[in-house]
C-alpha cells in the first residue's frame, strides 16, 4: 500500500483508507468482504481508539491486524491552548513524531459560515446565555492543516518560516478533524461542524491526499462537502482540476496583491502563476447555483491597502461571482509589515462594496494564542512562549 512505500517507519493505519482498501485489506486476510464496512463504520462512523474496540469484527481478527502491526491511527492532540475568545489551538502529533496545528473555532471564523449563506453577520457579536451556545454550534468550524510546514513563501506567514517538511497523507488529514471532534465531544451531522482547509501548508501542493481526505470526511464523517471550504495560494493547474471535481468543497483564492508588482513582492509564486493565469482559472471554474468564489486579501499597511488598490482589486474580480474576505495582518515581529488601522480596513471594504463587490471583514480568532491565520506554530518553532 502506498503509504507503506512513502514512509516505511510508520506502522499502518486504517484511517486514510478508503472503503474499498478496507474491503481488499479484509478479503486478502481470508475475511469475508462486508468487514470492510465494518472497519469503515468503527474507524469513521464509529470511530474507535483501539483495534480492540472494533467490537463488530471477531476478536481473531482483532488480534491478526494488530499482530500484521496495524493500527487505527488516530494522531494525538500534543497541546491544547486555549483562547479568551473561545477559540482552541491544537498541537497534533502524528506517528512519526511531526507536528501540525488544527483550530477549533467554536463561533466560525467570522467570514465564511461553510454553508453558503455568510453574507450579513461577520461584525455580529454573539449574545450571552444559553442561547449563545446553541449558536456557536451550529457556527463552529474546524481549521485544518495539509502539510508540514509551507513550500509556497509567503511574505506576510509565520508558517512560510518553516518551510515545508512533508506532506501529510490523508489519514492524517482526517485524523486532525477526528481529535478535535473526540476532544470536543462532537458529533457530526447532528451537530454541525464547517471545516476549512486553512491551516498549515498549501492543500493544493498536496492534492490528492487532500481530496482523498475530502472524500473520506464526507462519506465516513459525515460532513458534508458544502460545509468545507479549501483555500489555496494559487497553484492554478490544481484549481483547473479541482473544478472537474465530482465532490468537491468550496474554493478560496488568497489575493493578497491588486497587481502583479505587489502580489509578486507579497507572494513569490505569483511569478509562476501570475494574475492574468489565476484570474482566467478562476472565471472558467465552474462554479454551482449560488455558489461564490472567494478571494482572500490579508491587508498590510501602506503595502496593499490603499483605496486605489482596493479599486484594483474591484476591477481584477469583475465578472467573477465572488466575494472578498479581507483580513487585517496577524503580526508578529518576524514579519516586516504591520496591520491597518480598522479605519482603512473600513474603506477598503466600502470600495469594494460600491463596486458591488460582497466584502466582510474577518474578525481574527484567537490571535492571544497565535491561533489566526498565518500564526499556527509560531510558539512552538519561531518564537517559543517561555
Ligand atoms: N496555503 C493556503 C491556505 C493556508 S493560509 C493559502 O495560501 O490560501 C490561509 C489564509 O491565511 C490565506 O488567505 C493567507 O493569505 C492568510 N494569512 C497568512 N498569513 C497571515 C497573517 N499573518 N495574517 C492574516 N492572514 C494571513
Amino acid at each position: 500500500m502506498s503509504r507503506h512505500a512513502s514512509n516505511p517507519v510508520l506502522r499502518p493505519s486504517l484511517l486514510g483508507l478508503n472503503l474499498e482498501e478496507l474491503t481488499n485489506l479484509a478479503v486478502e486476510a481470508g475475511q469475508p468482504s462486508y468487514r470492510g464496512q465494518q472497519l469503515f463504520d468503527a474507524v469513521y462512523r464509529q470511530r474507535v481508539e483501539t483495534l480492540d474496540s472494533i467490537s463488530t469484527l471477531p476478536a481473531q481478527y482483532r488480534t491478526q491486524l494488530a499482530e500484521e502491526g496495524w493500527r487505527v491511527g488516530v494522531p494525538t492532540v500534543e497541546r491544547k491552548f486555549v483562547s479568551n475568545d473561545g477559540t482552541v489551538r491544537y498541537l497534533i502529533e502524528l506517528a512519526d513524531g511531526e507536528t501540525v496545528e488544527t483550530v477549533w473555532m467554536p463561533e466560525g471564523d467570522g467570514g465564511e459560515r461553510g454553508d453558503g449563506s455568510d453574507a450579513g453577520e461577520e461584525t455580529e457579536r454573539p449574545s450571552s446565555g444559553s442561547a449563545q451556545n446553541q449558536e456557536a454550534w451550529r457556527r463552529a468550524t474546524i481549521c485544518v492543516s495539509s502539510q508540514v510546514g509551507c513550500a509556497v513563501n509567503c511574505k506576510f506567514c509565520f508558517t512560510a518560516l518553516l518551510g515545508v517538511k512533508r506532506n501529510l497523507e490523508a489519514g492524517e488529514i482526517v485524523g486532525q478533524v477526528v481529535a478535535v471532534l473526540r476532544d470536543q465531544g462532537v458529533q457530526p451531522p447532528m451537530q454541525r461542524v464547517n471545516l476549512v482547509f486553512m491551516g498549515m501548508g498549501e492543500p493544493f501542493l498536496n492534492y490528492d491526499n487532500f481530496m482523498k481526505a475530502v472524500r473520506l470526511l464526507a462519506a465516513g464523517l459525515s460532513i458534508p462537502e458544502s460545509r468545507m471550504t479549501v483555500s489555496t495560494a494559487g497553484i492554478v493547474p490544481r484549481i483547473y482540476d479541482f473544478g472537474q471535481e465530482a465532490l468537491r468543497p468550496k474554493l478560496a483564492i488568497s489575493l493578497n496583491g491588486s497587481n502583479d508588482a505587489l502580489r509578486g513582492e507579497v507572494m513569490p509564486l505569483n511569478r509562476k502563476w501570475n494574475l492574468e493565469a489565476l484570474m482566467k482559472a478562476a472565471r472558467e471554474f465552474p462554479l454551482r447555483a449560488r455558489e461564490r468564489l472567494t478571494f482572500e486579501y490579508v491587508l498590510l499597511e501602506g503595502v496593499n491597502d490603499s483605496p486605489e488598490q482596493a479599486r484594483e482589486v474591484a476591477e481584477l474580480v469583475r465578472g467573477v461571482r465572488v466575494k472578498v474576505n479581507l483580513i487585517a495582518l496577524n503580526p508578529g515581529a518576524e514579519l516586516p509589515f504591520h496591520t491597518p488601522a480598522e479605519e482603512q480596513v473600513v474603506a477598503f471594504q466600502k470600495i469594494l462594496v460600491a463596486a458591488g463587490i460582497p466584502t466582510f471583514v474577518r474578525r481574527p480568532r484567537g490571535r492571544d494564542i497565535f491561533a489566526a491565520c498565518g500564526q499556527l506554530k509560531r510558539t512552538v518553532e519561531i518564537a517559543p512562549a517561555p
